[in-house]
């Protein structure tokens, strides 16, 4: 119809990640509500969204204790900055909230609005930290091919997934991708995991040590990389990259916008990899994605010499408008206290156990090669097939469950899984249902 929102999308709306001449043919899935996992289409179609949307949506869709905090915050102040001396009191009790929760220690509270944008002011302060403590030279950030940090000019050089550099001219100078801990897909002939992680940190250290480590800054990395293909690094790879950064002097960022706030059994995956970052970059799951919000929590090793550089030459000129916003900061304050109430870190442990185990069995389907995950996040990956180009089969598959109400992510042939963490055990059973079904109307499809 000509004046469906369908259509009127195709008229007005370039997409974000998107093929835009596909979509003006294909048309998009508009969604018009939700409720606890499910989401419904303007056809009212039910889907469960398998994804929390882009990973986010931590307490389900529809919370009115986070409509109700939005509200209270949009009546007393709807908007007000926190630049130069001024604040607002949700960003304060949220900057509170989260020092006092970082689990290693943290000094301050930094906020931005999206991922990238904290990742990209991560950067910034390391910059701007090497010239204040006189060694200009130490600037440059190491990353990991398929590491996923965002799409400001930054982040995007620090994304190690060509999509995000080609026709960019990206990465930025003095931005570089060191190995992807993905074992079954990098390692060599015959090579064990433990070899394999060795082999990751020697890369690690042959780089610092071919630029020269006095002048690397910083090294960023997911725990478990979310858009990479969801990535489970091997035991051991954390702490062999740690030591390496260590022994340089090199900042570590652990970006915990997927990670954080519950998904993989602990409240951050900083605590389930035993991680020591100086800055940890949140968003996402911070507000559960009802408002746009991001922070940094960054400890007193990086905040000292900002502050003091701040003060000789007056100002840390970076901030944007909408920093600290107090309805965002008002949203994730009751957000964190219902993952806290409702005990979603426990739920996620409870529920680890069976969500991995029926993944782990859809790795013995025909068209499968690999299951990978931990928490409640994870992926499936297809297995090459004749005929087929790399990341062909992925869609098709992410097509048929669509159409069966799952909604998932296909990463080329991986598809990912990432659901609420509110998700109860009778619905983990009927995602893992309709997935297996999908597989076997596609393996129908492909035989024919
Ligand atoms: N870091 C990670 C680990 C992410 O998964 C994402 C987004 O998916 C980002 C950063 C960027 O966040 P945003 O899309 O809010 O800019």
């Amino acid at each position: 119809q000509p004046n469906s929102m369908e259509a009127r999308d195709k008229a007005y709306h370039m997409h974000s990640y998107t093929n835009a001449r596909a979509l003006e043919r294909d048309g998009a899935l508009v969604m018009e509500r939700g409720e606890g996992i499910y989401v419904y289409d303007n056809n009212g179609k039910k889907y469960i969204e398998g994804m929390s949307g882009l990973w986010s949506v931590a307490v389900g869709f529809g919370e009115n204790r986070l409509v109700e905090a939005a509200t209270r915050q949009m009546s007393k102040l709807p908007y007000y900055h926190t630049f130069t001396s001024r604040a607002n009191g949700p960003s304060i009790e949220l900057a509170e909230k989260l020092v006092q929760m970082a689990p290693v220690p943290m000094s301050k509270a930094f906020f931005t609005n999206s991922g990238s944008e904290a990742n990209d002011t991560a950067i910034k302060m390391i910059w701007y930290r090497s010239n204040a403590m006189g060694k200009p030279e130490k600037k440059k950030i190491i990353s990991r091919i398929k590491g996923y940090h965002g799409v400001t000019a930054v982040s995007a050089s620090l994304t190690g997934l060509p999509n995000n550099h080609r026709s960019f001219d990206l990465p930025l100078p003095g931005i570089f991708h060191t190995s992807c801990p993905h074992y079954r897909a990098f390692k060599l002939e015959g090579e064990s995991e433990a070899a394999f992680v060795e082999r990751c940190a020697k890369e690690l250290e042959d780089l610092i040590l071919r630029e020269g480590p006095e002048t690397v800054a910083a090294f960023i990395g997911e725990p478990v990389m979310g858009a990479g293909g969801v990535i489970v690094p091997p035991a051991g790879y954390w702490p062999a990259i740690q030591a390496i950064l260590k022994k340089y002097d090199i900042l570590f960022i652990a970006d915990e916008v997927i990670c954080g706030f519950g998904r993989t059994g602990n409240m951050f995956g900083t605590q389930t990899f035993d991680l020591q970052p100086d800055f940890m970059t949140l968003s996402k799951q911070i507000s559960s994605s009802y408002q746009p919000i991001s922070a940094l929590l960054i400890n007193e090793n990086v905040y000292a010499p900002i502050a003091d550089e701040s003060a000789k030459i007056g100002t840390f000129g970076h901030g944007v408008t909408a920093a600290g916003h107090p309805v965002a900061a008002a949203v994730a304050l009751e957000n964190i206290a219902i993952i806290e109430e409702r005990d979603l870190v426990g739920n996620v442990r409870a529920l680890a156990p069976k969500f991995q185990s029926r993944l782990k069995e859809l790795e013995g389907h025909p068209l499968a090669i690999e299951a990978r995950g931990i928490g409640l996040i994870g992926a499936l990956e297809l297995a090459p097939r004749e005929g087929f180009a790399t990341g062909q089969l992925g869609p098709k598959l992410f097509s048929i469950m669509v159409e069966k109400g799952l909604i998932s992510r296909a990463i080329g042939d991986s598809l990912a899984l990432c659901p609420p963490l509110i998700i109860n055990e009778s619905q983990l059973d009927v995602l893992f249902d309709t997935f297996e079904a999908s597989l076997d109307v596609l393996k129908k499809q492909l035989d024919a």
